[in-house]
């Protein structure tokens, strides 16, 4: 078994849609990024990349790069299982925290995690996503960012 620990934050500003574990969120700004942003799946991908031994998100999406400019972080996200799977690693589980001040996401929670789960092609009862606030504390408290921390459990294959 193999622990991992993935955080990501984006800047939250208007005219970008908010995407968080794939949801969309009604909201009147969203995350800034090269990707759509999805700061809780790129969280995840990095707590899945680490104990694997597969480097990180930059290393294996390049932030820089045309084909992930505005890209659906899903599909990162179903690339990443994909690369652990072919190691034979298994996920055991993903227990993921999102702090954002506004909106309220605990309605949208649930598709979070059915939707993570079925990108890494797992049962929905191995993935745990609790919302957070900061409680009206620096950036994330006054609603200009959003962050997500992330620790995943990984089975190497035997032998
Ligand atoms: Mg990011």
């Amino acid at each position: 078994m193999r622990a991992g620990i993935g955080w990501d934050s984006h800047r939250l500003v208007p005219g970008r849609p908010l995407v968080l574990g794939g949801v969309r969120i009604p909201h009147d700004r969203g995350e800034e990024g090269h990707s759509d942003g999805d700061a809780l799946i790129h969280a995840v991908i990095d707590a899945l990349l680490g104990p694997a031994g597969l480097g990180d998100i930059g290393s294996n999406f390049p932030p820089d790069a045309e084909e992930y400019r505005a890209v659906d972080s899903r599909l990162l996200l179903k690339k990443t299982a994909a690369m652990l799977a072919a190691r034979g690693a298994r996920i055991v589980n993903v227990d993921c925290v999102v702090i954002i001040e506004r909106p309220k996401i605990l309605p949208h929670v649930a598709e979070m995690r059915r939707r993570l789960a079925e990108d890494m092609a797992i049962d929905v009862e191995r993935v745990t996503v609790k919302a957070k606030t900061a409680e009206g504390l620096d950036s994330i408290g006054s609603g200009d960012a959003v962050a997500a921390q992330v620790v995943a459990l990984i089975e190497e294959a035997a032998g």
